[in-house]
């Protein structure tokens, strides 16, 4: 059987006006900002005056460790919003934006998939509402300010070779990773090593993700560290006084956006920083709206819950004063076999064995969830190719570990697929089993924070680190950022920081390579091998196939 490819049944949906999807959460059509007919942005005004709602229950979609054979988290998360409306409840969907890059290079939608997506996915997937470009433009707009403040006499007496402050561009363009700026003679400036990151990789991008309203943002974009001093003073944003002009920038990109399911439940799409040297996920203004708006919102972590929902908790939740009421945590069939060593181009087969094996990288998952006091159920998001008795491995598994596994066909089948887990994450979340935590309090000292996520949460036994890197966060505490939650930067792919590493291992060891300040964001990276900030594209892109039709329509996206 053939089945149609996402943008084939994107395409076939039957929309409904944007006006009547804000209804269904009470927006009147006044305090929605429209663009176009099927996307609109949430009015600041409007959301100011939810303030005194009562929130609804947050439910946190994260994963096993990715594998090249696909989880869908999104997909899940945008069924699981369908189901929960399918069976009467009133919820909402928050997912991140998408940026160009990946798009132009490597398949794969940001909207979900079959049955379960968000639309319009064309435009969420390209330009959208411009927020990137906003972002990039606030970004880029400090880069120039402080190469016009080093030209017209540097009265902050940065060192220009101690500028941290990169450039951005939302395109996967490897040429401009390492480059030299300001050749052409005195009029251009001073010479200087620069280079470009993606986007979403940006602290602005973080930044916005994480403030709660515009004041907020100013002051976070105030904080952001640019360069050095020769004697290795700081220098921020607010030095170079660009703060003012890029929350201007940022304005109408601060409001989250609203458009719909294929089944016409809303969904907010809103910001979408990296997940490595960022937290990956949705904006915090986007997931707090949509909880004084709906009674259940489901929201996804990037990556896999070692890293997508330690940083959801730890970095997202504490900032925001959220907390999940239920964790799901996604699990295929396929990425089973996988963790139980079988090779992608055997994944057809029936392999029980291989399932059960897998299931270790699972059950680890499971235990640290509860390790921040919240409750878990995994859903298994079926694949044409299942079995049953690959299904049911799964489930009595993960029944061993005191929890629960359920059957999810909402790629295929929309919410009707998925409206078993839908029931029980109600009965989970009405329960008030969840009694959210973090992993580490606001006090501990920055190495010890790093310690007790390898330890408790990735299963090492030690973390390494040079005196150089001890001695940097030393000197944060100092002055004052010792309070600040860390964000890893690991491979997504193991527990561990080798990606190879499948599986549930221990024993470990996690070396940092190198700790980072994000000041206005709040956090300190700690980065545990070869981070990539700039992408390049594949040997064949999937621009070359990007096109449009007879009748206008694009094809080759997804
Ligand atoms: P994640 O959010 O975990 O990265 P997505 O939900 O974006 O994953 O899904 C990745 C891709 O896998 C999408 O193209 C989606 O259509 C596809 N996919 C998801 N679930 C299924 C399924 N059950 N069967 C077939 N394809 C699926
Ligand atoms: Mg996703």
């Amino acid at each position: 059987m053939a089945f149609k490819t996402d943008i084939e049944i994107a395409r076939e949906a039957q929309k409904k006006p944007i006006q009547e999807i804000g209804q269904k959460l009470g927006i009147e059509p006044a305090d929605l900002v429209p663009y176009g007919h099927d996307k609109a942005k949430v009015s600041a005004d409007f959301i100011a005056r939810q303030a005194g709602n009562k929130d609804g229950k947050l439910i946190l979609v994260t994963a096993i460790n990715p594998t090249p054979a696909g989880e869908g988290k999104t997909t899940t998360t945008v069924g699981l919003g369908d189901g929960l409306n399918a069976i009467g409840k009133k919820a909402a969907i928050c997912i991140r934006e998408a940026s160009l890059g990946p798009c132009f290079g490597m398949k794969g939608g940001a909207a979900g998939g079959g049955y379960a997506q968000v639309v319009p996915m064309e435009e969420m997937n390209l330009h959208f509402t411009g927020d990137f470009h906003a972002i990039t433009s606030a970004h880029n707009l400090l880069s120039a300010m402080i190469d016009n403040h080093i030209y017209w006499g540097n009265d902050l007496q940065i060192d220009s070779r101690r500028v941290v402050w990169r450039r951005v561009m939302d395109m996967n363009d490897r040429a401009l990773r390492d480059i030299v700026t300001s050749l052409g003679g005195v009029a251009n400036g001073f010479p200087s090593q620069a280079g470009f990151d993606i986007t979403v990789a940006s602290e602005v991008m973080a930044i916005l993700c994480l403030a709660t309203d515009l004041e907020d943002l100013q002051e976070r974009l105030g904080n952001i560290i640019v360069a050095y001093t020769r004697d290795r003073k700081p220098v921020t944003c607010r030095d170079i006084k660009a703060d003012g002009a890029m929350t201007v920038l940022l304005k109408d990109a601060m409001q989250p956006n609203l458009v719909q399911t294929l089944e016409n439940n809303p969904a907010f799409v809103h910001g979408g920083p990296f997940a490595n040297i960022a937290h990956g996920c949705n904006s915090v203004v986007a997931t707090r709206t949509a909880l004084k708006l709906a009674d259940y919102v489901v929201t996804e972590a990037g990556f896999g819950a070692d890293l997508g929902a330690e940083k959801f908790m730890d970095i997202k939740c504490r900032k925001a004063g959220i907390a999940p009421s239920a964790v799901v945590i996604v699990a295929t069939i396929r990425a089973m076999k996988m963790n139980g060593g079988v090779l992608k181009q055997d994944l057809g087969a029936e392999n029980i064995d291989a399932v059960n094996k897998g299931c270790a990288n699972l059950g680890r998952h499971i235990e640290n969830i509860k390790k921040f006091g919240v409750p878990a159920v995994v859903a298994i998001n079926h694949f044409a190719g299942d079995t049953d008795a690959e299904v049911d491995a799964v489930r009595d598994y993960v029944k061993s570990l005191g929890s629960e596994a359920i059957l999810c066909k909402h790629w295929a089948d929309g919410s009707k697929g998925i409206e078993d887990l839908a029931r029980r994450v109600v009965e989970i979340a009405e329960s008030g089993e969840a009694d959210f935590k973090t992993l580490y309090p606001d006090d501990m000292p920055l190495f010890k924070k790093i310690e007790t996520i390898a330890q408790k949460i990735y299963r090492a036994d030690e973390v390494l680190a040079d005196k150089k890197i001890r001695d940097q966060l030393k000197q944060w505490e100092e002055a004052g950022y010792g309070h600040l939650p860390i964000c890893m930067a690991k491979t997504q792919y193991s527990f561990t920081t080798d990606p190879n590493r499948r599986g549930a291992p221990d024993g470990h060891s996690v070396p940092i390579r190198e700790v980072r300040l994000s000041a206005g964001a709040g956090f300190i990276v700690a980065i545990c091998g070869e981070i990539m900030t700039m992408p390049g594209l594949p040997r064949v892109p999937s621009s070359e196939s990007i096109r449009l039709n007879d009748q206008g329509l694009i094809e080759g996206l997804f």
